[in-house]
Protein backbone atom coordinates (compact mmCIF):
# COMPACT_ATOMS: atom_id res chain seq x y z
CA UNK A 1 0.00 0.00 0.00
CA UNK A 2 1.39 3.48 -1.25
CA UNK A 3 -0.34 6.80 0.36
CA UNK A 4 -0.82 9.84 -1.61
CA UNK A 5 -1.81 12.72 0.46
CA UNK A 6 -2.09 16.80 -0.07
CA UNK A 7 -3.73 19.55 2.11
CA UNK A 8 -6.63 17.44 3.22
CA UNK A 9 -4.05 15.32 5.42
CA UNK A 10 -2.93 18.33 7.51
CA UNK A 11 -5.71 20.48 7.10
CA UNK A 12 -7.02 18.91 10.96
CA UNK A 13 -3.64 19.75 12.05
CA UNK A 14 -4.17 23.38 12.10
CA UNK A 15 -1.99 23.88 8.45
CA UNK A 16 -4.05 26.31 6.94
CA UNK A 17 -3.96 25.89 3.14
CA UNK A 18 -1.50 28.72 1.23
CA UNK A 19 -5.13 30.46 0.61
CA UNK A 20 -6.14 29.85 4.35
CA UNK A 21 -2.98 31.02 5.32
CA UNK A 22 -3.72 34.74 3.25
CA UNK A 23 -6.97 35.87 4.36
CA UNK A 24 -7.72 38.02 7.00
CA UNK A 25 -4.02 38.98 7.93
CA UNK A 26 -1.64 41.40 6.34
CA UNK A 27 -0.84 38.93 4.01
CA UNK A 28 -4.78 39.01 2.24
CA UNK A 29 -3.30 42.01 -0.17
CA UNK A 30 -0.78 40.04 -1.95
CA UNK A 31 -0.82 37.91 -5.20
CA UNK A 32 0.11 34.32 -4.38
CA UNK A 33 2.11 34.67 -7.20
CA UNK A 34 4.62 37.39 -5.31
CA UNK A 35 5.05 35.49 -2.60
CA UNK A 36 5.51 31.95 -4.06
CA UNK A 37 7.03 32.33 -7.57
CA UNK A 38 10.87 32.97 -8.66
CA UNK A 39 9.64 36.10 -10.16
CA UNK A 40 8.33 37.48 -7.37
CA UNK A 41 11.29 36.12 -4.93
CA UNK A 42 13.22 38.09 -7.89
CA UNK A 43 10.99 41.14 -7.15
CA UNK A 44 11.08 40.92 -3.71
CA UNK A 45 12.87 38.07 -1.50
CA UNK A 46 12.42 40.22 1.90
CA UNK A 47 8.92 39.77 0.99
CA UNK A 48 9.48 36.41 0.06
CA UNK A 49 10.75 35.52 3.21
CA UNK A 50 8.80 36.75 5.86
CA UNK A 51 6.06 35.12 4.27
CA UNK A 52 7.93 31.73 4.35
CA UNK A 53 8.38 32.52 7.98
CA UNK A 54 4.76 33.19 9.02
CA UNK A 55 4.17 30.16 7.28
CA UNK A 56 6.89 28.17 9.05
CA UNK A 57 5.98 28.96 12.80
CA UNK A 58 2.21 28.23 11.45
CA UNK A 59 3.38 24.53 11.69
CA UNK A 60 5.67 24.53 13.86
CA UNK A 61 2.78 25.34 16.39
CA UNK A 62 1.09 22.24 14.67
CA UNK A 63 1.03 18.46 15.38
CA UNK A 64 0.53 15.34 13.64
CA UNK A 65 -3.24 14.18 13.97
CA UNK A 66 -4.31 10.12 13.86
CA UNK A 67 -4.60 10.17 9.89
CA UNK A 68 -0.46 11.01 10.04
CA UNK A 69 -0.16 8.75 12.98
CA UNK A 70 -1.49 5.97 11.47
CA UNK A 71 0.28 5.60 8.61
CA UNK A 72 3.84 6.20 10.19
CA UNK A 73 2.37 2.75 12.04
CA UNK A 74 3.59 1.33 8.55
CA UNK A 75 7.10 1.27 8.11
CA UNK A 76 6.26 -0.53 5.10
CA UNK A 77 4.43 2.02 3.55
CA UNK A 78 5.72 4.47 0.98
CA UNK A 79 3.74 8.33 1.33
CA UNK A 80 3.97 10.42 -1.56
CA UNK A 81 2.31 13.91 -0.46
CA UNK A 82 2.04 16.97 -1.93
CA UNK A 83 2.11 18.78 1.55
CA UNK A 84 5.10 21.01 2.37
CA UNK A 85 4.45 20.61 6.36
CA UNK A 86 7.00 17.78 8.32
CA UNK A 87 3.85 16.17 10.06
CA UNK A 88 4.45 13.27 8.32
CA UNK A 89 8.11 12.82 9.65
CA UNK A 90 7.20 14.47 13.08
CA UNK A 91 5.05 11.23 13.51
CA UNK A 92 7.88 9.14 12.69
CA UNK A 93 7.44 7.98 8.79
CA UNK A 94 10.52 7.05 7.25
CA UNK A 95 9.58 6.60 3.81
CA UNK A 96 8.16 10.12 2.95
CA UNK A 97 8.28 11.33 -1.07
CA UNK A 98 7.49 15.28 -1.03
CA UNK A 99 6.48 16.37 -4.47
CA UNK A 100 6.30 19.84 -3.69
CA UNK A 101 9.81 19.93 -2.02
CA UNK A 102 9.80 20.62 1.98
CA UNK A 103 9.55 23.81 3.77
CA UNK A 104 11.35 22.73 6.42
CA UNK A 105 14.49 23.64 4.99
CA UNK A 106 16.29 25.92 2.68
CA UNK A 107 18.12 25.67 -0.41
CA UNK A 108 20.39 27.42 -2.51
CA UNK A 109 18.33 29.17 -5.41
CA UNK A 110 21.22 28.45 -8.09
CA UNK A 111 20.55 25.00 -7.52
CA UNK A 112 24.27 24.41 -6.37
CA UNK A 113 23.22 21.45 -4.54
CA UNK A 114 22.98 23.22 -1.02
CA UNK A 115 20.43 22.82 1.20
CA UNK A 116 20.41 22.80 5.26
CA UNK A 117 16.94 21.86 7.67
CA UNK A 118 15.70 25.36 9.41
CA UNK A 119 14.78 25.96 12.94
CA UNK A 120 10.54 26.22 12.03
CA UNK A 121 9.71 27.54 15.50
CA UNK A 122 12.62 30.75 15.18
CA UNK A 123 12.83 30.73 10.85
CA UNK A 124 15.84 32.58 9.53
CA UNK A 125 15.68 35.95 7.54
CA UNK A 126 17.25 36.24 3.94
CA UNK A 127 20.62 34.43 3.94
CA UNK A 128 23.42 33.68 1.14
CA UNK A 129 24.43 30.46 -0.05
CA UNK A 130 27.74 29.31 2.00
CA UNK A 131 29.01 27.06 -1.18
CA UNK A 132 28.00 29.50 -3.75
CA UNK A 133 27.42 33.03 -2.51
CA UNK A 134 23.47 33.12 -4.32
CA UNK A 135 20.60 33.67 -2.13
CA UNK A 136 18.97 31.00 0.16
CA UNK A 137 15.31 29.91 -0.58
CA UNK A 138 12.79 27.53 1.14
CA UNK A 139 13.24 24.15 -0.09
CA UNK A 140 9.74 23.95 -2.17
CA UNK A 141 7.89 24.05 -5.93
CA UNK A 142 6.89 27.53 -6.53
CA UNK A 143 4.43 28.43 -9.14
CA UNK A 144 5.70 27.95 -12.61
CA UNK A 145 8.73 25.64 -11.28
CA UNK A 146 9.24 21.82 -12.30
CA UNK A 147 8.66 18.92 -9.60
CA UNK A 148 12.05 17.59 -8.17
CA UNK A 149 13.14 15.00 -10.72
CA UNK A 150 13.63 12.47 -8.23
CA UNK A 151 10.60 12.45 -6.16
CA UNK A 152 8.87 12.62 -9.03
CA UNK A 153 10.65 9.39 -10.86
CA UNK A 154 10.31 8.21 -7.27
CA UNK A 155 6.79 8.74 -6.89
CA UNK A 156 5.84 7.06 -10.31
CA UNK A 157 7.74 4.18 -9.35
CA UNK A 158 5.81 3.83 -6.26
CA UNK A 159 2.10 4.31 -7.56
CA UNK A 160 3.20 1.71 -10.65
CA UNK A 161 4.32 -0.69 -7.84
CA UNK A 162 1.60 -0.72 -5.40
CA UNK A 163 -1.08 -3.01 -4.86
CA UNK A 164 -3.62 -0.23 -3.33
CA UNK A 165 -2.97 3.66 -3.63
CA UNK A 166 -4.60 5.25 -0.67
CA UNK A 167 -5.57 9.06 -1.65
CA UNK A 168 -5.56 11.13 1.07
CA UNK A 169 -7.51 14.92 1.42
CA UNK A 170 -6.59 15.86 -2.18
CA UNK A 171 -9.07 16.80 -4.66
CA UNK A 172 -6.62 15.64 -7.25
CA UNK A 173 -7.02 18.81 -9.58
CA UNK A 174 -3.24 19.87 -9.29
CA UNK A 175 -1.70 18.38 -12.61
CA UNK A 176 1.27 16.28 -13.02
CA UNK A 177 0.80 14.86 -9.49
CA UNK A 178 -3.23 14.01 -9.79
CA UNK A 179 -2.01 11.91 -12.55
CA UNK A 180 -0.18 9.56 -10.08
CA UNK A 181 -3.68 8.08 -9.55
CA UNK A 182 -4.01 7.22 -12.88
CA UNK A 183 -0.76 5.84 -13.59
CA UNK A 184 -1.95 3.60 -10.27
CA UNK A 185 -4.85 2.89 -11.46
CA UNK A 186 -3.42 1.60 -15.19
CA UNK A 187 -0.92 -0.50 -13.92
CA UNK A 188 -3.58 -2.69 -11.82
CA UNK A 189 -3.69 -0.90 -8.55
CA UNK A 190 -7.04 -0.28 -6.19
CA UNK A 191 -7.69 3.47 -5.61
CA UNK A 192 -9.07 4.02 -2.27
CA UNK A 193 -9.69 7.58 -1.88
CA UNK A 194 -10.41 9.45 1.75
CA UNK A 195 -11.59 12.64 1.31
CA UNK A 196 -14.62 14.93 3.10
CA UNK A 197 -16.35 15.57 -0.06
CA UNK A 198 -16.65 13.52 -3.87
CA UNK A 199 -13.81 15.01 -6.23
CA UNK A 200 -12.61 14.83 -9.43
CA UNK A 201 -10.85 11.75 -8.38
CA UNK A 202 -13.80 10.09 -7.48
CA UNK A 203 -14.54 8.48 -10.49
CA UNK A 204 -11.18 6.50 -10.48
CA UNK A 205 -11.68 5.66 -6.61
CA UNK A 206 -12.47 1.77 -5.93
CA UNK A 207 -13.34 2.84 -2.44
CA UNK A 208 -14.24 6.04 -1.32
CA UNK A 209 -14.75 6.80 2.29
CA UNK A 210 -16.19 10.16 2.65
CA UNK A 211 -15.11 11.83 6.53
CA UNK A 212 -12.27 13.72 8.25
CA UNK A 213 -8.82 11.91 7.52
CA UNK A 214 -7.99 11.80 11.36
CA UNK A 215 -11.07 9.35 11.80
CA UNK A 216 -11.00 7.01 8.19
CA UNK A 217 -7.46 6.76 8.00
CA UNK A 218 -6.64 5.20 10.98
CA UNK A 219 -9.84 3.29 11.03
CA UNK A 220 -8.98 1.99 8.09
CA UNK A 221 -5.61 0.54 9.50
CA UNK A 222 -5.50 -0.30 12.46
CA UNK A 223 -5.15 -3.96 13.20
CA UNK A 224 -8.23 -5.70 13.84
CA UNK A 225 -8.49 -7.06 17.66
CA UNK A 226 -7.52 -10.51 18.22
CA UNK A 227 -9.79 -12.46 20.86
CA UNK A 228 -7.25 -13.14 23.65
ZN1 LIG B 1 24.66 27.73 -3.84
Amino acid sequence: MVSFSGAGLSAESGVPTFRDAQTGGLWAKHDPMRLASPQGFAEDPQLVSEWYAHRRRAIAEAQPNGAHIALARHPEMIHVTQNVDDLLHRAGAKQVIQLHGTIAADRCHASCGYEEAVDMTDPPGLRHCPDCGDQLRPAVVWFGEALPSSAWTDAEQACRDCDVLLVIGTSAVVYPAAGLIGLAKSAGAKIVIVNTQASDASSLADVELLGNASEVVPALLEEPARPR
